[in-house]
Order: structure tokens, then C-alpha cells, then sequence
């Protein structure tokens, strides 16, 4: 029964793609729904995504951002007046055109993302330097009608946070855009144990209509990189749009500055794949809705004494703040319990049986390493959060390793081809900065420019795909 239910999960490294969706299914952290590429999140999946939106939304409240809400209607005209925005969004925007039977006499775009909703009030909200700047976050869902479709990492419909601000100056929001990328990679990191590669995109992947993109850049097992995050600058390209002016100490009337910035739940997707074995899942404690299960080992006679003692033991637990849960069913064996808490990646396991009560202690079971440790009662309460910290911290080294093994470097074409062809990864090249090269990398490989390698100096390099001067390095990377 124990293995059937562990070895119907295809391998991680066979099958990744149908590793992938068993889980994200058979943990219940999603499912499909009768709407094409539309799904649920199911209450252990939206769990997750509370606990990564918690650590997101202290973060912003931190550094002055307030939430509020905006509609999920973008009167067409609303759209289309950023040219570059509008062309960007236009082939996934779906159409609200009647409302009962009564065709509208101007169509409504259900959001894709909301600058053209928002910025229309920033303008009827700011007058004066003293407005500035508006630091405003949204929580909400975004419907963006998309042709092929994977749990979490691409839905018609999905759930994200957007944040959108105006400033006084280009400096002030430049310094936006940077401190957000700074907080987005502190949650990845250090929140999700996801490390990620940083830097601008390339105009030719950058946002419609920002002046700069940067971006946020996992590398999941399979050699597909996964975008965890973006934040833009705008300049006055949508200040210009949308009309948003102000007077400036110096009496004169000035366009504002603005920033946008979003992460999604396609972040769960890159949990998923960074961290999940082929026993199941491996939740990051920090984002781990149950971080310790409880399992009592008991035979007849001694199961109330045994299951009291764990309800005690649980309930010590959950009062130090750490999530715990209690599994007492006595339909199920505790060996069947074991391999479902640890598809559902629940990081610690605590098992207490007759013997136990005896030597008054428990063992406890890493779900990364499965490394069993006997601790006393009297030690449990400091011992528990040590562990879990550690596993934290585990579980980011070994995915640290893994991007830095991930990462070649090449000035050789014919090699960036063989590598992408074989073992993909991030091949770190230089470029000419012409978006005819990136183009032809595309359409020979596939492969884009993930983002550009700031911290390279490009000086007598030549580019990878004409040989003429290089501007940059670049990571060039297939996607999700
Ligand atoms: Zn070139």
C-alpha cells in the first residue's frame, strides 16, 4: 500500500514535466477546472500563497507601500492610450461587450495588468510636488488569455500583486524600481530558497511600455529558466498617457515619474520544481503552511495514552508559534500517513510511540534528508526551530549549487548551440546589443535573453551571434 502510493509518481529526473503536474495535483495544491486554463487553488497551494504574500506584504508596508484596490474593468479607450502598452497586451486581453443583453457602448478589457486603470486616477489625484510620490500595492487576480497553459506557471487567470507608484523625479523612481528588485530578491531567496540571477532585460524583452525591465531569474531542473519577478521603470511614458502633472517648487508644471512592479503565484510553480524530490514535494519552512506533523505510533491498548501525549506535544508546539499539525486518523497506518506528509513536502515529521512515552522523547524525520533525530520532551520547543532553520538554509545552499553548475560560459556559437541543445542552463554570452542577434538566437535555439550580466565587462569581447563588438554579457536561457 506504502510504496504503491509512493512509485505512481513518475521520476523527477524521467518524466519532469508529468513529475511535475502529479504533484502540484496529488499534494492538493491545485487542479483543473472545467474553464479552459483556469485553475483552483486549492487550500494547501492558497496557504502557500498567504505565507509568501505575508512575507511580501511586511516587506512593502516597511518601506512606506499601502494596498488598495482598483477595478477589474479597463474601459477600452483606457488601454489603448499607451501605444506600446496596448500593442504589448492586446493579442491576451479578454473583452467584456455586453452587460445582460445590452451591448456596452464602449468595450471593457478585464485587467491584464492595471496601469491603465490606475494612472487615470494618479492624474485626478495629483496637483502638487507634495502628492508625491504615491506608493500604492494591489492584490489582486489578472486575466491574460493564454493559448497553452501549466499549473501555476501560466493560467488564464492568476493571482499576483502589483504595485504601482509616481514620483517626483527620474532619480526617485529609478531608486523605486532598484529597492523593489532588492525586496523581491529577498523574498525569493531567503523566504522561498529560490536563488535567481538579477539584472535588466533587454528592450526587446522589457515590459510594454517601460524604459527598463529588471528581472528576477531562476534556473529550475530541467534547464528552464523561470521568471520569479519583475520591476519596471517607466520614465513619463505613461505619466505623458495618462496626463498625470504636477507644480514643482519651481512653479512649474512637470510630468510625473512612475514605477510598476509584480510577483505572482507562479512563484509556487518554481517551489514545486527547485525543491520536490521523487517522494513528493519539500516546502521551504518559511512558506510551509504545515511546518511539523505530528504522527502518534500506537497498537490497541496504548493508543489514548499515545495520542494524548502528541495532542500535548502538538498543541506546545503550535503555542510557540510554529504551524503543526496533528495526524491521529486511525484508518491509515503510520507508514501510509509518512509517504503523504512527505509528497505534501511537510519539512518535519515528529513520531511518538509506546517506547517513546517510556524514554519520554520523540524522533523527529527531516523531509529533506530524511536524517532522524531522538529529542527529549523537555528539549523539543528549542530543538524544533533549529532544525527547521537549518533545513532553510539546506535547502538554498543546494539549490545555490545547482544554479552555479547551471551556468556557462561560452564565446563560441557553435557551443552556446550544442549546450542549449543538451543540457541547457544560463549561457553566459556577450552581445552586440542588436535585437537582430537576439532574434536569431531565438529562432536557432529558442533560447532569449534572460537578462543582461551587469557585473561582465564586455570591453573586447564580440558577440556571440555576429561577431561585431559586444555592449554586454548576457544570460541567454529557454523559459517557461
Ligand atoms: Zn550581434
Amino acid at each position: 500500500m506504502v510504496e504503491e502510493f509512493v512509485t505512481a509518481i513518475p521520476k523527477k529526473s524521467v518524466d519532469f514535466a508529468d513529475w511535475y503536474v502529479q504533484i502540484v495535483r496529488r499534494a492538493e495544491l491545485a487542479d483543473y477546472t472545467p474553464i479552459k486554463g483556469c485553475m483552483v487553488y486549492r487550500p494547501y497551494g492558497y496557504g502557500i500563497w498567504e505565507l509568501i504574500k505575508d512575507a511580501l506584504d511586511r516587506r512593502l508596508k516597511a518601506t512606506g507601500h499601502q494596498n488598495a484596490y482598483f477595478p477589474l474593468f479597463i474601459p477600452e479607450s483606457f488601454l489603448t492610450k499607451e501605444a506600446e502598452h496596448v500593442q504589448g497586451f492586446a493579442p491576451e486581453v479578454a473583452w467584456v461587450t455586453h452587460g445582460g443583453d445590452e451591448e456596452l457602448e464602449e468595450r471593457l478589457a478585464i485587467r491584464p495588468t492595471s496601469e491603465a486603470i490606475v494612472m487615470p486616477m494618479y492624474a485626478k489625484w495629483v496637483r502638487s510636488y507634495r502628492d508625491l510620490p504615491i506608493l500604492i500595492n494591489l492584490w489582486n487576480n489578472v486575466v491574460r488569455w493564454e493559448k497553452v497553459t501549466r499549473l501555476f506557471l501560466r493560467t488564464t487567470e492568476f493571482l499576483w500583486q502589483e504595485g504601482h507608484t509616481v514620483h517626483r523625479t527620474a532619480e526617485d523612481a529609478m531608486e523605486e524600481t532598484l529597492r523593489i528588485f532588492g525586496i523581491y530578491q529577498d523574498l525569493v531567496e531567503n523566504e522561498l530558497a529560490i536563488p535567481v540571477l538579477v539584472g535588466p532585460k533587454s528592450a526587446q524583452e522589457k515590459f510594454a511600455g517601460a524604459q527598463a525591465t529588471y528581472a528576477l531569474e531562476a534556473m529550475m531542473p530541467d534547464g528552464r529558466a523561470l521568471q520569479c519577478g519583475t520591476s519596471h521603470y517607466f520614465g513619463q511614458n505613461f505619466s505623458q498617457a495618462f496626463d498625470i502633472k504636477f507644480l514643482d517648487s519651481d512653479g512649474e508644471q512637470k510630468h510625473a515619474w512612475s514605477t510598476s512592479w509584480g510577483v505572482s503565484t507562479r512563484l509556487i510553480g518554481g517551489l514545486v520544481m527547485t525543491h520536490g524530490d521523487d517522494s513528493g514535494l519539500i516546502l521551504p519552512p518559511r512558506v510551509a503552511p504545515i511546518q511539523v506533523v505530528v504522527v502518534p505510533i500506537f497498537y490497541g491498548s496504548e493508543m489514548a495514552e499515545v495520542i494524548a501525549k502528541a495532542e500535548e506535544l502538538a498543541k506546545a508546539l503550535e503555542d510557540a508559534g510554529i504551524r503543526t499539525k496533528l495526524d491521529a486518523r486511525d484508518e491509515y497506518t503510520p507508514g501510509w500517513k509518512f509517504s503523504e506528509w512527505e509528497l505534501r513536502g511537510v519539512p518535519l515529521r515528529l513520531e511518538i510511540g509506546p517506547r517513546d512515552l517510556q524514554a519520554q522523547q520523540v524522533v523527529l524525520v527531516r523531509r529533506d534528508n530524511r536524517k532522524k533525530e531522538k529529542v527529549g520532551w523537555d528539549n523539543l520547543l528549542a530543538r524544533v526551530p533549529e532544525i527547521l532553520k537549518d533545513l532553510q538554509a539546506a535547502l538554498l545552499t543546494r539549490a545555490r549549487e545547482f544554479l552555479r553548475a547551471s551556468i556557462y560560459r561560452t564565446k563560441e556559437y557553435g557551443e552556446f548551440v550544442s549546450i542549449m541543445e543538451s543540457r541547457r542552463g544560463f549561457l553566459l554570452s556577450p552581445w552586440c546589443g542588436e535585437a537582430s542577434c537576439e532574434d536569431k538566437i531565438k529562432a536557432e535555439t529558442t533560447a532569449t535573453i534572460r537578462c543582461i550580466a551587469e557585473q561582465e565587462d564586455a570591453v573586447g569581447a564580440a558577440c556571440i551571434a555576429c561577431g561585431h563588438p559586444a555592449q554586454a554579457w548576457a544570460y541567454f536561457a529557454k523559459s517557461y
